[in-house]
């Protein structure tokens, strides 16, 4: 179809080509040769001449008696040359109009480079398939693909309750508006590849019922400057033509990376079209259904420009399954596959630690493939375990089941004893969950430990929060011993530092330094004093708050423990879990 077109396109190219050709031809063949300007008057005087053509153009034309054709000479641009004629009865034609040839030929120039720059043009797009595929394939997919709904992304739970009221504002945006509330504009789906983003922005739309147009903004790098940014603004019009849709942006960090410091201004293309991506978003009327999911591995590496209110201004992050998690995503992806009866997929979750939902799928996938391959009724167990390898190939040859069983259990009881020591010391602060699976905040797992939201801290929350801190490591290394603590408090003592340099420095909070600010007192000329006296008593404060966390812990080990056994058990728990464990034995 496209080919024929171009077939098509390329005669019509060859025959204007040769029309105009052909019209310079017979324009060149009226055209004798050139005369010189002393010969023309001659030729006047002698009586020779018959008809001027006279204009604007560097040439005149002669026509002698008796002879076809004419004849070129300089034009003096006389004004009395007219008349000089005239009286020698000479015909003289004026030629200050276009005659119908020169249109012609002016217009023949031109289709011929339309055509030759739409050709080019369309050789270059050629360049991107990715984006027009993705087009393409979205315009299709408004037709004939399998709708996503939220039943078709397992686990996480708390992105998809933190996504509802988008769907219920794609539906009724009038419903919205008429409160004066503004919705997010923009969301942003962070968290490690294979995770379901793009699944999720999928389901967004398939229980909203409206169109997906997604684009990666990988596929605006190395355009021509100014392409991208009409890209942008073509998508939003075909957006907007459905009047309601969603629109998702893959690897949005692709177009808009912090822009570092020392930066040489950047890069110009990407600038323009993550300009005319926000300003497209800001376009938007309060009334319209339109909502732009943005997805990226890393939300800290994003320019702030990106995050302002108005702007992607709801950060949802989609991280790696759990353990319940995964074996939902193992039963959604089992579905249509000729499993054995006998497999037992909370068996795989278990064993498939740290593994994306992508990572479960491909699972999935290459079991199905080995049993074809040897023709089997069934997948076995065996072809799950082989295909185990393939998926994790790419990580380490070598079994790393046994490390990774270690290092689950230093997590866990890391991340127990952060928990613990809030539970025992801050209650008022909210666990919202503790889990040993790696986020993209920190390296391990972490426990969110939010303080209440207020005005003042007072000296003892401060010191607690602190201990908070402490807890992960106090609690390895009352398990493991003191030598076998691990890197994996770097942020911990990070955080615990600096609130204890405060607590010293800027508030006064400690009785031996006593009720100075310390910044203060280092810029009028007590540098040396103030750093010696500061660091002894952080050294002091900091191990007095260790030995008595660790002492708490000790008393509570108990506790410890438990926590510990039920994040191995369960990876994840939230709050509720946790008051179970402290409370039932308190
Ligand atoms: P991301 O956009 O986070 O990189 P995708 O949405 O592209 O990940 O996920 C790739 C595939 O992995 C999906 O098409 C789906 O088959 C599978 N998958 C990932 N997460 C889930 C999930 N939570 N539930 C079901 N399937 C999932
Ligand atoms: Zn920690």
């Amino acid at each position: 179809m496209v080919k024929k077109r171009n077939q098509i396109l390329s005669a019509i190219a060859i025959i204007l080509l040769c029309v105009l050709f052909g019209l310079l031809y017979i324009n060149k063949k009226n055209i004798k040769k050139e005369i010189s300007y002393n010969e023309f008057l001659q030729y006047i005087q002698e009586e020779k001449v018959e008809k001027v053509i006279l204009g604007n153009e560097s040439k005149l034309k002669v026509k002698f008696k008796g002879e076809d054709g004419f004849y070129k000479v300089e034009n003096p641009r006389n004004p009395s040359l007219k008349e000089t004629l005239l009286i020698q009865d000479i015909s003289v034609e004026e030629n200050t109009e276009n005659t119908p040839l020169s249109i012609i030929q002016g217009i023949m120039v031109i289709a011929f480079f339309s055509l030759g720059f739409w050709y080019v043009q369309k050789q270059w797009k050629k360049q991107q398939p990715k984006y027009s595929m993705a087009m393409e394939i979205d315009d299709s997919r408004k037709q004939q693909q399998k709708i996503t709904r939220f039943y078709d992304v397992a686990g996480n739970e708390e992105a998809k309750e933190a996504v509802e009221d988008v769907v219920d504002f794609i539906k009724n945006p009038e419903k919205y508006s008429k409160y004066g509330a503004r919705m997010p504009r923009g969301i942003i789906f962070y968290g490690p590849p294979g995770t379901g983003k793009t699944l999720m922005a999928k389901a967004i739309a398939g229980e909203s019922g409206v169109p997906f147009f997604a684009v990666s903004g990988s596929d605006f790098v190395q355009m021509y400057v100014g392409v991208g940014a009409s890209r942008i603004r073509d998508l939003f019009k075909k957006a907007r033509m459905e009047k309601k849709a969603v629109i998702f942006i893959d690897e949005i960090d692709a177009l808009g990376k912090k822009r570092t410091v020392s930066g040489t201004g950047g890069n110009d293309e990407r600038d323009q079209t993550l300009n005319a991506l926000l300003t497209e978003m800001s376009g938007f009327h309060e009334g319209e259904g339109i909502v732009v999911i943005a997805a990226t591995n890393r939300l800290d590496i994003l320019d702030e420009a990106l995050l302002r209110p108005g702007r992607f201004d709801r950060h949802i992050e989609i991280g790696l399954p759990d353990v319940t998690g995964r074996e939902k995503i193992l039963c959604i992806h089992a579905k249509n596959k000729p499993l054995n009866p006998e497999i037992d997929l909370k068996k795989v979750a278990k064993q498939t630690v740290y593994f994306s939902g992508a990572m479960l799928e491909n699972l999935l996938n290459e079991s199905a493939m080995l049993a074809a391959k040897r023709s089997g009724e069934m997948i076995q167990w065996e072809d799950i375990d082989q295909a185990f390898y393939t998926v994790i190939a790419g990580a380490a040859k070598k079994d790393r089941s046994g490390v990774l069983e270690k290092d689950r259990k230093i997590t866990a009881y890391h991340e127990a004893g952060h928990a613990l020591v809030t539970k025992l010391i801050a209650p008022e602060n909210t666990v919202s969950k503790v889990t040993i699976i790696p986020s993209t905040k920190g390296a391990g797992g972490f426990s969110m430990n939010i303080p209440p939201d207020k005005m003042y801290y007072t000296k003892k929350e401060m010191e607690h929060q602190i201990q908070v801190y402490l807890g992960g490591r106090i609690a390895e290394e009352i398990v493991f011993g003191a030598e076998e603590v691990t890197t994996g408090a770097s942020n911990d003592i990070e955080k615990a530092t600096s609130l204890l340099k405060d607590y010293v420095m800027k508030y006064g909070m400690s009785k031996e330094t006593g009720i100075l600010n310390m910044h203060i007192l280092a810029d009028v000329g007590q540098k040396q004093i103030v750093q010696e006296t500061v660091f002894q008593e952080c050294r002091k404060q900091m191990n007095h708050l260790y030995e008595k966390t660790k002492n708490l812990l000790i008393e509570n080990k108990f506790f410890l423990d438990s926590i510990a056994k039920e994040l191995l058990r369960k990876e994840s728990l939230t709050e509720e879990d946790l008051n179970q464990l402290v409370s039932i034995s308190l």
